[in-house]
């Protein structure tokens, strides 16, 4: 029986997730459906379409710009949340949560929300090679990004994390809620700065900021090097990778990460798991990665 699913944005029509999940489907066997589904930008709208979807029967759904945090108020309010959704204060994966289905909740009762955006980034990381124990981090944004990958990085057993932001208050406030809400992270083991005060040698630095999309250029000082850079953006040229590649860093973009995080929702919903190096060589041949 064909198996439905969703991924839910504003705009949507750029979405990769559809032919990510075909890649998984063929590899698997598994007979799916994965459609782009536009809504509303309002939590209403959001809420109604999700519920729509999972009373017609569908298993899960994958949200994006702009419903990460109303997918997690959703959820919180109904079947749950996984400790990174919770972590995040985000979601971008849902499924029905069948304990609660078998103890008589509603299905609108049993929406469940996980995030699998920072795990696909630690494991992208990790398939490149790249150490994570013990490493000096430094990860540049505050925004949901950003907040999915902290507690992944620590149990990936970092060693030191400083997070800088232009906004250097949201840095501060996003250290100080992540560990109220998990007990593994220690906002006084976290620094931050502002992103053009951020200095020093650091094993691995991560961009995660939206800078790129605007075609603008992170303010780095000179005196700040890494041995790995990461930037969370992909299949454009990257500004921020190529400053670090210059003095020498190995580089990537994040098209791994998105590879990843899917692969994980994908693992989630059909206990399947895809084997991410045969669907990232796939679809990089059918040209997904420069579109
Ligand atoms: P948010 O809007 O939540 O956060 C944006 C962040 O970028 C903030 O820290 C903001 O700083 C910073 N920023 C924006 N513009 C500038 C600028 N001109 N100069 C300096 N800093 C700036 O976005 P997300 O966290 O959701 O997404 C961040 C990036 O990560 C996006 O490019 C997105 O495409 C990418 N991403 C990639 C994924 C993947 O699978 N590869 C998965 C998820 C996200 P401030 O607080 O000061 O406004």
């Amino acid at each position: 029986m064909t198996q439905h699913f969703i991924v839910v944005g504003n705009p949507i029509a750029h979405s990769k997730s559809p032919e990510i999940h075909a890649q998984f489907a063929a590899q698997t066997g598994i007979d799916i459906r994965y459609q782009r589904q536009y809504c509303p930008d309002d939590a209403a709208s959001f809420t109604a379409l999700l519920e729509a979807f999972f009373h017609g029967g569908g298993v899960g759904a994958n949200v994006t710009v702009p419903f990460k945090q109303v997918a997690y108020a959703c959820c919180a309010a109904r079947g749950g949340l996984s400790e990174h959704a919770k972590v995040a204060g985000a979601v971008n994966t849902l499924w029905l949560n069948t304990t609660l289905l078998k103890n008589g909740a509603s299905v609108s009762e049993a929406i469940y929300g996980d995030n699998t955006d920072g795990q696909g980034l630690v494991n992208h990381i990790l398939s490149l090679g790249w150490p994570l124990a013990g490493t000096r981090v430094a990860l540049i944004g505050a925004g949901g990004a950003a907040r999915g990958v902290i507690l992944p990085l620590i149990q990936a057993g970092i060693g030191d994390l400083s997070i800088a932001n232009r906004t250097v208050s949201k840095a501060e406030e996003l250290a100080c809620e992540l560990s109220a809400a998990s007990d593994v992270i220690d906002a006084h083991a976290i620094s931050t700065c502002a992103t053009s005060e951020l200095t020093g040698a650091f094993d691995i630095i991560i961009n995660a900021t939206s800078i790129g999309l605007s075609g603008e250029t992170l303010p780095l000082a000179y005196t700040l090097t890494a041995h790995y850079a990461y930037d969370m953006m992909y299949g454009r040229t990257l500004p921020f990778l190529q400053h670090f590649a210059a003095r020498g860093a190995q580089t990537s973009d994040g098209y791994g990460m998105l590879i990843g995080q899917a692969a994980l929702s994908f693992e989630r919903w059909t206990t399947q798991k895809v084997d991410v190096a045969v669907a990232t060589a796939a679809l990089h041949d059918k040209a997904l990665h420069d579109k």
